[in-house]
């Protein structure tokens, strides 16, 4: 008999007929004498319907409020699961983020969880119940509702599992396990049986939205064994290892391909090339709470220079009007920006001691005429920024220049 702590995500709750399909399994896992802590996403799409309606109030409504908001989506899932294990005399209990007493910070939209008590899920655990939580929400310790930002369910699940030394979290989705990349993007993707938790960190990181980031930080943090699973279908899914030794992934160099839409690309074009320019560009976007990514800077000609950097699409006309002023300030010649663009990312620990990967990865995008804006690499990963309209090419390039392919989808 195990402590289980199973999330399921948006489309696995979808619909009445998906509440009452994953009763059934909690109860047949219940049935077969395991302690259930099961934390529920939002109805698919409702969060966005929520986001939606606020936003025609207010282009940027308030975070208290927007959390107050937001929150509810979770609120009515873990109601209607609890009505569904009821109906199937599996007793359960429903706890909002709040309920349980799942402490985070203050920071509205993106909170942190602080510190979780145990106490009435373990009562409710000693008493037989399947326990129901809201993913996505916590309070802070003025009382204030929080969330965790998007895809913050898998993060509740996560840390519910370490406070609860459960003996797996299981995260069930609409894919049956962590890919090479997004099997929605490649046909030719790959379930891997096992992935290390640095590279899953880096393919969450690097735009991979299976898992979001913060839940494999904490799984790594606190060992939380941690697996990805199917809600439709019966598998192994795939585990999150601490030991690399142990991946599968040992064999291959590159272990998956990531990538991400949300960036845009600055330029500060003909700025001074003398020392402090880039700390002045960079310092009161980093002070607007614009975060930064890859940033480039040619070598200097003519005492001028151009430095470029990427940051989230949706920062990029406030970083664009912030750096108006600045550009004046120090004599640039323009400001230019591009939304027009995308990362695309190779992850793998067998990086480490292979040379050569670097120039597969350009030599496979040069053959498909991709150009390469920027270049950014780290000991794991290569990332680098191409035109939006060539990202679906080049993962597919790329997923196949490093022997990635599905073996049955080959011929
Ligand atoms: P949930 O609602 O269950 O939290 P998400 O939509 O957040 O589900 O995450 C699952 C989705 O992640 C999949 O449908 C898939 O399109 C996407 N995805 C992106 N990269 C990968 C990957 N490497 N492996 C598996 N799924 C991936
Ligand atoms: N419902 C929230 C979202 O859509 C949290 C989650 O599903 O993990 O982002
Ligand atoms: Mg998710």
């Amino acid at each position: 008999m195990s402590l289980l702590v199973q999330k399921y995500g948006g489309t696995s709750v979808g619909t009445i007929e998906r509440i009452e399909a994953v009763a059934e399994k909690v109860a047949g896992f219940r049935a077969q004498g395991h302690d259930m802590v099961v934390v529920v996403s939002a109805m698919s799409g409702e969060t966005n319907r929520l986001i939606a309606l606020a936003k025609d109030i207010q282009e940027t409504p308030d975070p208290r409020e927007m959390d107050v908001l937001v929150s509810t989506g979770e609120q009515v899932t873990i109601a209607l699961l609890c009505m569904a294990l009821k109906k199937r005399g599996c007793d359960a209990r429903s706890y909002t983020g709040s309920q349980v007493r799942i402490l985070t910070d203050s920071a509205h939209t993106k909170a942190r969880i602080q510190e979780i008590d145990e106490a009435n899920m373990r009562a409710d655990l000693n008493a037989g119940r399947v326990v129901v939580v809201a993913g996505f929400q916590g309070v802070d310790d003025s009382g204030n509702i929080t969330t965790l930002g998007r895809g913050g369910s898998d993060t509740t699940g996560v840390a519910l599992a370490a406070a609860l030394k459960a003996d797996e979290c299981q995260i069930y989705t609409d894919v049956d396990g962590v890919y090479t990349t997004d099997p929605r993007v490649v046909e030719k993707a790959r379930r891997l049986e096992k992935i290390t938790f640095e590279e899953m960190l880096e393919m969450a990181s690097l735009g991979s939205k299976v898992l979001q980031i913060r839940s494999v930080e904490f799984a790594g943090k606190y060992n939380v064994p941690l697996r990805v699973l199917s809600s439709f279908k019966d598998g192994p899914g795939t585990l999150i290892t601490l030991d690399e030794e142990d991946s599968t992934m040992e064999q291959p160099v590159v272990s998956g391909i990531a990538f991400n839409r949300d960036e845009a690309k600055i330029t500060l074009a003909g700025i001074p090339d003398t020392p402090g320019i880039a700390s002045k560009i960079l310092a009161p976007v980093g002070k607007a709470n614009i975060e930064v990514d890859v940033i480039v800077q040619n070598v200097g000609a003519d005492n001028t220079t151009d430095l470029t950097f990427t940051v989230n699409r949706g920062d990029m006309k406030k970083a664009v009007d912030l750096l108006a002023g600045v550009a004046q300030e120090i004599g640039a010649r323009e400001v230019i920006s591009d939304d027009g663009i995308a990362k695309v990312s190779i992850v793998g620990v067998g990086m480490r001691s292979h040379a050569g990967v670097a120039s597969t990865m350009f030599t496979a995008l040069a053959e498909e005429g991709i150009n390469i804006q920027m270049i950014t690499t780290s000991e794991i990963k290569i990332s680098v920024i191409i035109s939006e309209k060539y990202l679906e090419l080049a993962v597919r390039t790329l997923h196949s220049a490093f022997g990635l392919d599905a073996e049955s989808a080959q011929a």
